[in-house]
Parts: structure tokens; C-alpha cells; sequence
């Protein structure tokens, strides 16, 4: 049999015309027996890293990966593509591993993706000694570092690999990037000498947009209206609760949407994670329990409905939107009663206070990056590390926000805020400056003082506003012990004495204009029903055979489908994604659909 190069591989067995980024050196690098380490953003493009050197090496590639619904349909897609792949996870029954141990032992099996608890038994390890191993990759694998956000104690286990396979290639992937993360994959992976291969975290795809929470779930339907219509997408919010409530208002409107959250039962939510995957216009509403180890390509936007803890779980969560590299949109909408309850959670849980610490810094690189005035990618980049220009692709780079000196209005709340004793809560201290005359102002005595509705030109949200730049820009704090009481800074004197001034975002966002519209590439009433002809066959087919619609065909190829509108098989196999498998089980039915849309 003829060895294939790894561009025909590329070429003909999966459908892509060229490697992206440093897949073509890494796969080298495996070719060539030696190790390596990859960090790669979601959606860059990792499996078919050590994919293809696992049908050009001789012997079985084994892979680790920590989830089961993740080993599933990457096998799904595998064999989709016409390779022998099979995993080994806690729920395959002892007929299924015969076979499967039949199949390494005859050599047909190219990819044997296993979980790790399964993987370090001795009786699979005596297993995987009577085979040859062609290389041995580990997904995901920052979960061995107890620095990342998802440790795996079984992951630390992984170096008893490097003693048993000292000269199989190993592979490490992962998507977590910081220093003390890649130092523990290294050292508990046996990969001090591996090759390192760092590709830019950006996504460029997917277009970032945070607004202000005024009436949040209003805000949302707005945006889904406008951008989630017959889209796959998720919706993260901060309480099971929440979810639910929200995921039932969605319905009410006519959406598909679905809850998902750890109070709900493993067969309900399992039932609705596959509904997720397999279909292509439901929307999931979940707590951030929703998401690892979802490898769907085409989840068109990723909402978050609260203010996410942190920027490493912003990124990672809106990451799960575009894998397909399609223009996707990351939608965040926060307000500052998020950051007090973040903060009160913070506060309230077991963590030790140097901990407490660290979640309170992240939390306040989070509020920074939502009231940014610059580049949201920018910012973002930098954040881990990376240098970047303006990227023309977020809301602020589509318009920029005019930053006004707010000095007069900042000095009014600063010196509101000391007047009611640095005691109350910003609902109340906004009250004060609007000049409302409540029974709890009255009691205090408030309405004599001097600040008293010194604030009428403000709206009670626009206040808010205010408030809450202030506490971004360490202007004011808010006292997590006492009543949620606003209290000034250090920064707050030279404010108050006019010694500095203060400027800030307008305070009426004005409506996002130019943001990308989904689907605005179908230009015409027959492309719009031929696209709509090939989602519906999808996703029949998809039902028949039990696997998720991306499985059958990524949009990416329904798409260039649609503007290719391809006559013949030659044609079709120009296609993005068409290998030669799929084009033998897929073509005939294709030009079928192409050839009546025609008529
Ligand atoms: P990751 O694991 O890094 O998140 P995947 O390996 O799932 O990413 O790849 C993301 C998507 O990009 C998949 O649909 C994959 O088939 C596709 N892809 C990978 N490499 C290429 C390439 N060279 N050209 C085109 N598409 C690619
Ligand atoms: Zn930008």
C-alpha cells in the first residue's frame, strides 16, 4: 500500500485544501519520533495534529481525553471520514472492548481514544503492550495541573506512559496557556524536551460585543431576535435558577431553547446535550457546568447573561462559539448588581483569603475589560500575553465610544456618597442625589443634606452607570461587610479636591450599529433555499445515523455548497470538508438536492 504524504492525507481524506498555522510542523515533529507540546485556542485545529501522523506511523494511536461525550463524537467524525477509530470510556461493556482489543490486535484500528481512569489499569496497560503504539497524544492537557481550572488527579498518573513508551511520540494539546500550567504538563508528562509550538490565541472570528443590564432578559431576546434566529448557540447564566427561568421565557418566545445546569438529572441533561449536538438551531441556557469538551463546530453565539468571573472563563466560554472560523458573536451583558453578587459569593465561600484575593483581582480585570473603552481584543490578547493592533471586529472598534470628562458628575457622587457616611448602598445614595423624598431618606435626615438632589440631570440608570465606572476605576469601593455601602478610595481625594479629572464612557450607549447580521451571505431567495434544502437532509441524516449534524457536514461545507453550487462529482470534491469517503457516501444525494433547487 502506498504511504500517503500528510497534505493528501489532509487533501483527500478530510476534505481541506491547506494546514493552518504550525499543524504541518508538528505533525513533522511526530513524523520524526520526537515529542511535543501544543497550545492551540479552541477551534485552531488540534486533532488533526496528531490525526494524520496516527495513519501514517505504523501501529495504533492512542489518545486521552477526559471526556466521554467528547471521545464520541470525535470518533463519530473519524469514521465518518473513513478511519478506524474506537474509545474506551466507563460506560463501553466488556463485548465492546473484545472487539475493540480484536481489531488492535489485527491491526486495523488507526485511533483508540481511552478515558484516563480506564487507561491505568494494569490489565490495560499489559493491553497496550502487546500492540504497537504509533503515537500517544493527550487532549486537554492542562487538566494535570492543579494551577488550571480543571485538574484531574488520573491526569498526573499520565507519566507512568513515558516510562512504559519511552520511544513513542508523545503529543500534549491544550487550550491554557499560563506558565505554571505548561511547567506541570511538562514535568508530569514527561515532556521536558519536548518541542513547544504557541499559536496566537486569537479568534478573529468571533465578534465581541458587552452591553449594560438594564432589563436583561429584554436585552437578550433583543439579541437573539436579531442574530440567534435557526442558530445553535448558548446562553451562560450565573444560578441554576436562572436558567431555568430564563431557558423557560426563551421557550415562551418561540425559541428551542433547553436547560442545563448540575441540579438537573444526568439523563435529563444528557438527553439535552444531545439534542444541542445533534440538531442545529437549539439554544442551551446553562450555568458554565455546560460546555467542556463540546467540540461542535457551528454554535453561531455564545451570551453570557451575567458578568463571568473571570477573563480566563470569558474567553474559554465565548471560545465555544465559531470552532468553524464563520463569523460568530460573543454577547456579554452585565450590570453592578452581578459584580456585588460576585463578590458576595466570593467573600462568603470556603476558599482561604489569599485565594479570596486572587478571584477579587480576576474579577476586577473582568469589570476593566467590560468597561473598556479601546479594542475589546486588544485587551484581551494582552491579557494572555499577546501583542495585537485595533481589530476593527468588536463594538468598540465598530464605534468607538466617545470618553466625556465626567468630573463635575463624579465629584457630585463622591461627595454624596461621604455626606450619608460611606453607610449606604448605591441604590440609596442615588436616591439621595435624585432628591427622593422616601421614608427612609426622611428618617435619616437625608433630604437636609446639602448633596440632596444636587443629581436631578441623571437618570436613576445612568447614575447607576456612573457608579459602576466608578468602582471600575477605583474610585469607589463597595464595602461587601457593611450593606454593600459605597465607600471611597484612596484615588477618590484628588477627585473631590480637583486635583484630577475623570473621564468616562457616555453614559447612553447609543445602540450598537454595523454589528454583524448572521447569514447576511445568502444573497438571494435560491440560495436561502438551497442552504435551508441541505440543513434539513443534514439533519435527517444525522437522526438516521445517530451522530451530530456537524458530523454529516460542518455549515462551513453546506456553505460553500451554496456558493459554489457545484454540477458535477469533480466540482463537489472542491468542496471545503469533501474527502473522498464522504464524496463516495455523500456526493450523488448532494448534486440530487443542487440539481432540483435548480428547477
Ligand atoms: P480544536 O481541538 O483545536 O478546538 P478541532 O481539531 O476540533 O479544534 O478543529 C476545529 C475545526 O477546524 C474542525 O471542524 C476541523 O475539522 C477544522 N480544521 C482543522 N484543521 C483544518 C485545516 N487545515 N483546514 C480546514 N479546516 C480545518
Ligand atoms: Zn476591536
Amino acid at each position: 500500500m502506498n504511504i500517503l504524504t500528510p497534505e493528501e492525507i489532509l487533501h483527500d481524506v478530510f476534505g481541506y485544501t491547506e494546514f493552518r498555522g504550525y499543524q504541518s510542523d508538528i505533525i513533522q515533529t511526530l513524523l520524526q519520533g520526537h515529542h511535543a507540546l501544543v497550545l492551540m485556542p479552541t477551534g485552531g485545529g488540534k486533532s488533526i495534529c496528531y490525526q494524520i501522523p496516527a495513519l501514517i506511523r505504523p501501529g495504533m494511536a492512542l489518545v486521552v481525553s477526559p471526556l466521554i461525550a467528547l471521545m464520541i463524537d470525535q470518533v463519530a467524525a473519524l469514521k465518518a471520514v473513513g478511519i478506524q477509530a474506537a474509545c474506551v470510556h466507563s460506560g463501553t461493556t466488556r463485548e465492546e472492548i473484545f472487539d475493540i482489543a480484536r481489531q488492535a490486535q489485527e491491526d486495523t484500528l488507526k485511533l483508540l481514544y481511552v478515558a484516563p481512569e480506564r487507561l491505568m489499569t494494569d490489565k490495560f496497560s499489559r493491553f497496550l503492550s502487546s500492540l504497537t503504539l504509533s503515537l500517544i497524544a493527550i487532549d486537554e492537557a492542562h487538566c494535570v495541573s492543579q494551577w488550571g481550572h480543571d485538574f484531574r488527579p488520573e491526569y498526573q498518573q499520565l507519566q507512568l506512559l513515558a516510562n512504559q513508551f519511552p520511544d513513542v511520540p508523545r503529543i500534549a494539546l491544550t487550550a491554557t496557556a499560563d506558565t505554571e500550567t505548561k511547567a506541570d504538563i511538562r514535568h508530569y508528562l514527561g515532556l521536558e524536551d519536548a518541542k513547544e509550538f504557541v499559536d496566537s490565541f486569537d479568534r478573529p472570528n468571533i465578534f465581541y460585543q458587552v452591553i449594560e443590564k438594564n432589563n436583561g432578559k429584554k436585552q437578550l431576546l433583543q439579541f437573539l431576535k436579531t442574530h440567534g434566529q435557526n442558530q445553535s448557540g448558548i446562553v451562560y447564566c450565573l444560578s441554576r435558577k436562572r436558567v431555568e427561568d430564563v431557558a423557560l421565557f426563551l421557550q415562551e418566545q418561540g425559541f428551542d431553547a433547553l436547560p442545563y445546569h448540575a441540579g438537573m438529572s444526568f439523563e435529563q441533561r444528557e438527553k439535552n446535550q444531545k439534542r444541542f449536538l445533534q440538531e442545529d438551531s437549539i439554544v442551551i441556557v446553562a450555568t458554565i457546568a455546560f460546555g467542556m469538551g463540546i467540540d461542535k463546530p457551528d454554535v453561531r453565539f455564545v451570551a453570557h447573561l451575567d458578568l463571568p468571573k473571570s477573563i480566563e472563563g470569558f474567553y474559554q466560554e465565548s471560545g465555544r462559539a465559531g470552532r468553524d472560523g464563520l463569523p460568530a458573536h460573543s454577547w456579554l451583558c452585565y450590570g453592578l448588581n452581578d459584580l456585588v453578587l460576585l463578590k458576595q459569593m466570593i467573600m462568603e465561600g470556603s476558599a482561604a483569603d489569599i485565594q479570596k484575593q486572587v478571584e477579587l483581582q480576576k474579577l476586577d480585570a473582568m469589570l476593566s475589560f467590560c468597561e473598556l473603552s479601546s479594542c475589546r481584543r486588544v485587551q484581551l490578547l494582552a491579557y494572555f500575553g499577546e501583542h495585537s493592533t485595533p481589530c476593527g471586529y468588536c463594538d468598540n472598534c465598530k464605534n468607538p465610544p466617545t470618553q466625556f470628562d465626567a468630573t463635575v458628575l463624579v465629584q457630585k457622587l463622591l461627595s454624596c456618597v461621604y455626606r450619608v457616611g460611606q453607610k449606604f448602598s448605591a441604590s440609596y445614595v442615588i436616591d439621595v442625589l435624585r432628591g427622593v423624598e422616601n421614608d427612609w431618606i426622611l428618617s435619616q435626615k437625608h433630604h437636609l443634606l446639602s448633596t440632596f438632589g444636587i443629581g436631578k440631570e441623571l437618570s436613576e440608570k445612568e447614575w447607576r452607570g456612573l457608579t459602576r465606572q466608578c468602582v471600575a476605576q477605583k474610585l469607589l469601593d463597595i464595602n461587601l461587610h457593611f450593606n454593600q455601602a459605597l465607600q471611597l478610595t484612596e484615588k477618590s481625594k484628588a477627585v473631590l479636591k480637583g486635583e484630577q479629572i475623570v473621564m468616562i464612557r457616555p453614559l447612553k450607549r447609543d445602540k450598537p450599529k454595523n454589528t454583524p447580521v448572521s447569514e447576511t451571505w445568502l444573497r438571494t431567495e435560491r440560495e436561502e433555499q438551497l442552504w435551508q434544502a441541505l440543513r434539513l437532509w443534514r439533519k435527517d441524516k444525522a437522526q438516521e445515523e445517530n451522530v451530530p449534524a456537524y458530523v454529516i457536514f460542518p455549515d462551513r461545507t453546506l456553505r460553500h455548497i451554496v456558493q459554489s453550487r457545484p454540477k458535477s462529482i469533480e466540482n463537489l470534491s472542491l468542496v471545503y470538508g469533501m474527502g473522498q469517503t464522504k464524496l463516495e457516501r455523500f456526493g450523488q444525494e448532494i448534486l440530487g438536492i443542487i440539481h432540483k433547487s435548480d428547477q
